[in-house]
């Protein structure tokens, strides 16, 4: 068998045509803003944030990035995020990630206003996702993943799931979602016993460790959905955390490294970020009591 390549690349660039539509029909007054901190002079940071303030201008979202040294204090950014969250030209707010040493990134995380905390990273819209709540902001990249498996017709219930890696930005708010779309998810790690065994009774997987390579075609059952998260750069060459060469052959359907989950992630923190702004507009009252008692 060789798998049907899913492009992220097409796919993302279909739904930011179609935001950027429903941004220029939106008949009310105002414009989206997405609000981006930036902490720290951390390339890879600095890369992301270039490419998001970029997408951002092509749907017509306004993207204000503010940079601060690595040496700022936590009580200092938490006064930013106060008044990015009294802003009412700001729409979404993100912190990038990783925060410097000193900070706290929970406290940062949890002090951005739930309406307005696009990345959905906050422990309250982590919550909702749990309670598969349709107020929640779901985190773009398992957001991005979701969509990529419903734009190819796959079916989800019922489904075994194994997700490799267990992070607060990617495998855990994927496995709740997941769970809410009625698959049975295993949520591996780098403690887990006989991963491979575990992947090989998976109908989806997906790997979200950054190991380069670290699936290979032996681990998978015939026809089995692979989903490749993992962002690493061997020999100056991007490659993720599936073999995909060898995995290609024995997969139904999968995504390459680069083209796949990486597009689908900015695309979806877009979504979010006008449905932040919709929200706002129509003071339509979200269920917290931080920003609606
Ligand atoms: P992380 O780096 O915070 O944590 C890695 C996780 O993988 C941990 O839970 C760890 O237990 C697990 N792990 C590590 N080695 C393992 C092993 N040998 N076997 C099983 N589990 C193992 O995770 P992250 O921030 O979610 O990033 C994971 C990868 O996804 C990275 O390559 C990152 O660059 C990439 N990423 C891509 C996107 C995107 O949009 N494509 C978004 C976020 C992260």
């Amino acid at each position: 068998m060789t798998a049907q390549i899913i492009s992220g690349k097409e796919i993302a660039s279909r739904r930011r045509e179609d935001l950027a539509e429903k941004v220029k029909n939106y008949s009310g007054s105002g414009t989206p803003v997405l609000a981006v901190v930036l902490v720290g002079e951390d390339e890879a940071s600095e890369i992301y944030v270039r490419n998001k303030k970029k997408a951002a201008a092509a749907v017509g979202i306004g993207c204000e990035v503010m940079t601060f040294a690595s040496s700022i204090g936590e009580n200092a950014l938490l006064e930013v995020i106060d008044e990015l969250n009294e802003n009412p030209h700001i729409s979404g707010i993100i912190v990038q990630l990783p925060l410097p040493k000193q900070i706290n990134s929970l406290h940062v995380l949890s002090r951005i206003r739930p309406d307005k905390d696009v990345d959905g990273f906050s422990p309250y819209n982590a919550g909702l996702l749990s309670y598969n709540h349709p107020d929640a902001f779901v985190a773009a990249t398992p957001k991005g993943i979701l969509a990529l498996l419903l734009a190819v017709g796959i079916e989800l219930t019922g489904k075994n799931v194994v997700i490799i890696g267990r992070s607060n930005i990617v495998g855990k708010p994927l496995a709740m979602l997941l769970t809410n779309h009625n698959c049975t998810v295993t949520l591996a790690h780098s403690k887990t016993q006989n991963l491979s065994e575990a992947v090989r009774q998976a109908d989806i997987v997906v790997a979200a460790c950054g190991r380069p390579k670290l699936v290979k075609a032996d681990w998978l059952k015939e026809g089995a959905v692979v989903i490749d998260v993992g962002i690493n750069r061997v020999d100056g060459r991007l490659c993720g955390d599936v073999d995909f060469e060898e995995a290609k052959e024995k997969a139904s359907f999968i995504t390459p490294v680069p083209g796949g989950v990486g597009p689908m992630t900015v695309a979806m923190l877009l979504e979010n970020t006008f449905e932040a702004f919709c929200r706002q507009q129509n003071n339509q009252a979200c269920c917290c009591r931080h920003c609606c008692s």
